[in-house]
């Protein structure tokens, strides 16, 4: 298996030089030059497989051989291993039709661990492999940067630094990144949006000299190991609920952002596995339900909403969508990417906005019905939905059709998100790792949200590790 970008530009690379390039190196993303067939005797073989053992098959394709079997084995496990469900990502059945995917199991109570701890450890294997410096710089929204910090903490030869938008995400999500104590974890506060982090990381890993000489690692979900690590369970959902339920395929709700957890269903349903509708469930930050039902992928305003980590202008994923969508053509992906970046927008065709819609339904959802669905919800049936979650399920509402069962995603343990659990007048119990949180000093530095400011910071941070270099 080999891995190319979507522009075209850049050598065949195998999966662990994939994993380490991160952006692909002329502005793309790296994407599989194959996507690998299951039949369904193959469909039926994986059905009856723990998580564990799913994920193994699943990753092993893309993998191919590039870590031995053993290794990627126990590589897994110990990824796993740290979630505190032996199913790892649960599927709990909420209504006759609808079932809820519950991701927010790992060490963060969000969805990004199931990613973040499979690729904190493969880079920690790639660092002993080939004695590799790795210095990791992320942008967030709020859940990756502590569940990045939590993947590799700890790890020999690995460095974290992580942007979060200052004051924009929740308690719980700033408390988990800046009360990590380790000299090997940076965290800072920049004044602006996640928006500008992940503008300015794009920058920086673009100067091919400065991620160089940093020996720079991404772990955003531009990596095409999170996409994989995440395809994992689309088809372990797909099991649990075929198991219960005589169905012919599945739709799959999704609280969506940066587009990477959508992508890892639809690669899940390009190899093969019966999916139906994906619906891109976002918050009133809506350019992906714009496109997705007028075919114009144009930034809109900003907007601070009660699902923080959906609060996301321009989504770094879609580049992948739009490379198949325009036939996997990179002549074609680049030349609308050059057209976004001097136009602001991109739009398609007819036969294109058809083919879109054929992929995906959307909604977007306001605030107000955010709230009220977590409310309905939880006096209906007594589930607490977090406010990411809550828009997956009030995407299920306006767009499952009759007779179409749904999976939604849930992205994240309500704890995360109290601020707006309060706002519909539910008292929850904190588990006990969270409250912990609150005894803890703070480890964080408030930064100008500039590129030269955030290389001066990098600088300083991974300089001492260099000496260690060569
Ligand atoms: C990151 C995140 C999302 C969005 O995921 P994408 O992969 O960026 O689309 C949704 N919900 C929660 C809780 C998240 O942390």
């Amino acid at each position: 298996m080999k891995y190319i970008s979507t522009r075209g530009n850049v050598n065949k690379i195998g999966f662990i030089d994939t994993v380490l390039m991160g952006l692909a190196t002329d502005g793309g993303l790296l994407v599989p030059e194959q996507i690998p067939q299951l039949s369904e005797e193959k469909l039926q073989e994986l059905s009856k497989l723990s998580y564990q053992e799913l994920a193994f098959e699943i990753i092993s394709y893309y993998v191919d051989g590039e870590i031995p079997e053993n290794e990627l084995k126990e590589l897994i496990q110990q990824s796993y291993g740290t979630f505190r469900s032996s199913e790892v990502t649960p599927v709990v059945k909420l209504k006759d039709d609808m079932y809820v995917l519950e991701l927010f199991h790992g060490p963060t109570f969000a969805f990004k661990d199931v990613a973040l701890q499979f690729l904190g450890n493969l880079y920690s294997y790639i660092a002993k492999k080939t004695g590799e410096t790795i210095n990791i710089l992320g942008a967030t929204s709020g859940d990756t940067g502590a569940s990045a910090i939590e993947g590799v903490r700890g790890k020999e030869g690995i460095r974290i630094c992580i942007l979060h938008p200052h004051g924009r995400v929740s308690k719980v999500q700033e408390l988990q990144m800046t009360t990590v104590h380790d000299e090997s974890v940076l965290n800072l506060a920049i004044e602006g949006t996640f928006d500008d982090g992940q503008r300015i990381i794009k920058e920086i890993f673009a100067d091919l000299e400065f991620k160089n000489k940093y020996h720079l690692r991404a772990i955003n979900s531009i990596n095409f190991a999170r996409i994989l690590a995440q395809t994992v369970y689309y088809f372990y959902a797909y099991f649990q609920v075929a198991k219960e339920k005589d169905i012919n395929s599945l739709n799959f709700s999704v609280p969506t952002g940066n587009f990477g957890d959508i992508f890892a269903g639809y690669l899940a349903k390009k190899m093969g596995l019966p999916v139906g509708k994906l619906i891109v469930a976002t918050n009133e930050n809506n350019i992906l339900e714009r496109f997705i039902k007028e075919g114009v992928y144009q930034p809109g305003e900003f907007h601070s909403t009660y699902s923080p980590s959906m609060d996301i202008q321009v989504a770094s994923n879609f580049e992948r969508y739009l490379y198949y969508l325009l036939g996997e053509s990179s002549s074609a992906t680049s030349a609308l990417m050059d057209q976004f970046k001097s136009e602001g927008k991109i739009t398609v065709n007819e036969e294109q906005l058809r083919q879109v819609q054929a992929d995906f339904a959307a909604h977007g959802v306001q605030g107000e019905e955010c709230l009220n669905t977590i409310g309905k919800y939880y006096e209906d049936t007594k589930y607490l939905l977090d406010p990411h979650t809550s828009c997956g399920v009030a995407a299920y509402e306006a767009c499952n059709g009759q007779d179409e069962v749904c999976v939604t995603l849930s992205t994240a343990h309500p704890a995360k998100f109290n601020e707006s659990i309060e706002k519909c007048d539910i008292e929850q119990n904190y588990p006990e790792e969270i409250k912990a949180l609150f005894d803890k000093p703070q480890y964080l530095e408030v930064v100008e949200a500039s590129n030269e400011e955030i290389c001066r910071q990098l600088e300083k941070h991974f300089r001492s590790s260099l000496a260690d270099v060569k």
